[in-house]
């Protein structure tokens, strides 16, 4: 690994309930990667502590001293502004308000530090070295417990007036749907995520409604998750079918949107949910196929995001050296 050592980048993927960070290098191989649980209650001082900690641990584990690296990438969830890495505010991160992350973690471990969105930092990472290697204009999209993308134009990703782009999964769905975490009402997520998924299952069972859903869920209906739906539903149970049709439909919904909007070349769809497969992705190309415009729907394809949990780590690291490369350009 000696004759890397001009090119190597930390990644760190921070998340409100997991910090993945990594040491990369420029082709996107994992030198050493170490995971930890987010201290999310500690509030911000405590979290970044955490971060600075596994860096050490993944630094140790590569053999790597800090003045070998070329800078840190941290992909982080909420909304930031890229040009001054502070972000702002994060429904993951309760109690985030306006944290200068960048600025604390380059005082913390003396190197150059850049923050980016963890949708976006993924959707680079998939740009880079996975599912959408060799597109110019693609989306990424990820449905999980909410959803989040990253708009990739022209092979760059963009970030807009100040790196709020790309909150896809707050744009409206239902003018009258359920309020949002976001603080509005009816937003993608609201109706397409895994916990719009399970949400709408528990109210369901709670109606009376037949269904073997408990069964898999310990008869908890507190336990009902979206694996745990898909389970009842790969064993024939209607409700769970029918639910996943539904978020399927809403899927579709906010596709189609996307596709008249930036008519991209790809979709690359990622995140827990997405693991449901067909059953939920048939129903959702249906209705985007159907909403979409007809000539913007046949251009685009769809592809499953390839790097799993170490998207947001490639990705962070990827703008790190993308963003050093400018700077050594200027
Ligand atoms: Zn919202």
């Amino acid at each position: 690994m000696g004759e890397n050592t001009d090119d190597l980048i930390l990644g760190v993927d921070l998340r409100g309930s997991k910090i993945l960070a990594a040491v990369v290098n420029s082709r996107g191989e994992i030198l050493s990667s170490n995971e930890s649980a987010t201290p999310v209650t500690g509030g911000h001082g405590v979290v970044i502590q955490a971060i600075v900690d596994s860096s050490h641990r993944v630094l140790k584990q590569a053999g790597i001293a800090i003045s070998e690296l070329i800078a840190i990438g941290v992909g982080a969830p909420g909304l930031s502004n890229p040009e001054t890495g502070i972000l702002f505010t994060s429904p993951n991160l309760p109690g985030w308000r306006n944290v200068p992350l960048r600025d604390i973690m380059q005082e913390r471990l003396g190197k150059k530090t850049f923050v980016i969105n963890d949708a976006n930092a993924a959707a680079l990472g998939e740009f880079c070295f996975g599912a959408a290697h060799g597109a110019r204009n693609f989306i990424y999209v990820t449905f999980s417990t909410g959803i989040g993308g990253g708009i990739v134009i022209e092979g760059k990703i963009y970030t807009g007036a100040i790196g709020a782009a790309g909150e896809v999964g707050h744009m409206t769905i239902d003018d009258e749907g359920p309020i949002c975490n976001c603080g509005s009402r009816g937003c993608w997520e609201t109706v397409a995520s895994g916990t719009a998924l399970a949400k709408e299952a528990r109210r369901k069972i709670k109606e009376g409604v037949r269904t073997s859903i408990l069964e898999y869920a310990e008869g908890d209906v507190e336990k009902v998750t979206a694996p745990v739906i898909h389970s009842a539903a790969k064993q024939g149970d209607r409700l769970a079918k029918e639910l996943i049709a539904r978020t399927g439909y809403y899927v579709g919904v906010g596709l189609a949107n996307l596709i008249n909007i930036f008519n991209p070349e790809l979709i690359v769809i990622g995140g827990g949910l997405s693991n449901i497969g067909d059953m939920l992705l048939e129903p959702a190309f249906k209705v985007a196929g159907e909403r979409a415009y007809k000539e913007a729907f046949q251009a685009v394809h769809f592809a499953s995001a390839e790097l799993g949990r170490n998207s947001g780590v490639l990705g962070a690291a990827t703008y790190a050296l993308q963003e050093m490369g400018k700077l050594i350009g200027e």
